[in-house]
């Protein structure tokens, strides 16, 4: 496997873990899987090394994601503050993972700022804003933990890697490669995936628990959405989905139950991509995904305050739905010459 970091940075990360022994690993709101893996996959790594490291997440995990070893251990922020204020105020060394822009912790964004110690970033998302000593930002990385187990192998720390650490890590690579159909280009990824597995890692059981474990409930609400709430624009060759909270309601939504729904429109044969709107208690949350390099983060970024990666991202509007979607509706066409010249024809008999 190629080493595909500075060797200067991996030194002076390396440095970084020996000064320090109080460690904090932080993540982006809404953790997702390579979220959550990263950050508690090098937890359980700097634990086996007599570190006391703890991860702080900005808000509470999916339930799909309760089997990660060490999940129940996570200090939650928005359950939790005083407890996460006093962890973060006497880290001496913050790891954040899988953002690259202080807004996307939310309410946790101005104690990690503000905390007084040495940082770390590592992060596969583009143009990082975070102000740190070391920086890993490989947006080429299909993700974080992709970027994690290389980090860990370039620190000679391979045969530290636990059973616990190897399956939060492969657990986030499976995620955010959709069990590797997506950001999987690179023949390396299977060799890490293999190490993972060497390890200890139960893949079987990640996709499982993590992809294909769902409720009667989050079911029926994904149903309805394709059947009820699906809504084609042909001359843009875009799906849009859009949930209120009243058709939350009605399915009894839970955190999570939505996750993979914005992928499903993608397979329709001539689709370039596909745009979901949520109506959280908070704010119309927007979930984007598309095909053949089409730059949903350039959507998300110009009209969401957003961004991403070029073909799945997401972003945040404060109002409500209705303005949400006339919004997009209205400037779908400023992105119609993104659609490739040559596509398949879209077949949809309304
Ligand atoms: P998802 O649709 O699964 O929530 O997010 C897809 C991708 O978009 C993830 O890589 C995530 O980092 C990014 N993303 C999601 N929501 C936001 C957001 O509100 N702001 C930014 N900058 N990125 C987001
Ligand atoms: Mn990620």
């Amino acid at each position: 496997m190629k080493n595909l970091l500075n060797t200067e940075d991996v030194t002076a990360f390396m440095r970084l873990l020996e000064k320090h022994e109080r460690i904090v690993l932080t993540c982006h709101m809404r953790p997702d899987g390579d979220a959550v893996g990263s950050t508690l996959g090098l937890c359980h790594l700097l634990r086996d090394m007599g570190k006391e490291a703890h991860v702080v997440v900005p808000d509470r995990i999916p339930k799909c994601l309760h089997f990660l070893p060490g999940s129940k251990d996570l200090a939650v922020y928005t359950q939790y503050d005083p407890y996460c204020t006093r962890l973060v105020g006497d880290a001496d060394l913050i790891i954040m993972c899988d953002f690259n822009t202080a807004s996307r912790q939310g309410d946790l964004a101005p104690l990690i700022v503000g905390a007084d110690c040495d940082k770390v970033l590592i992060d596969h998302h583009r143009d990082p804003d975070i102000e740190c000593d070391v920086i890993f930002s490989c947006p080429a990385m299909s993700s974080t933990c992709e970027l994690v187990f290389r980090l860990i192998a370039a620190c000679g720390l391979y045969g530290k890697v636990s059973l616990e650490s190897a399956t939060c890590l492969l657990a986030g690579m499976i995620t955010d490669t959709q069990n590797f159909t997506v950001n999987c280009d690179n023949p390396e990824i299977y060799e890490i995936m293999m190490r993972l597995i060497e390890k200890g890692a139960d893949k079987k059981r990640i996709i499982d628990e993590a992809l294909k474990s769902t409720t009667y409930d989050a079911l029926r609400l994904n149903s309805f959405a394709l059947l009820e709430r699906l809504e084609i624009f042909e001359q843009s060759r875009c799906a849009l989905i859009v949930l209120s909270k009243e058709d939350l309601a009605r399915f009894r939504y839970q955190k999570g139950d939505t996750e993979g729904l914005v992928n499903m429109p993608l397979e329709i044969r001539g689709i370039v991509y596909s745009i979901f709107l949520r109506e959280d208690a908070d704010c119309i949350k927007v979930s984007a995904r598309s095909r053949y390099d089409f730059p949903v983060c350039d959507i998300c970024r110009d009209l969401f305050s957003g961004g991403g990666h070029l073909m799945a991202a997401g972003g945040e509007f404060y109002g409500t739905l209705e303005d949400c979607k006339k919004l997009l509706v209205a400037r779908m066409k400023d992105y119609d010459r993104f659609i490739p010249a040559k596509i398949d024809r879209l077949e949809i008999r309304q």
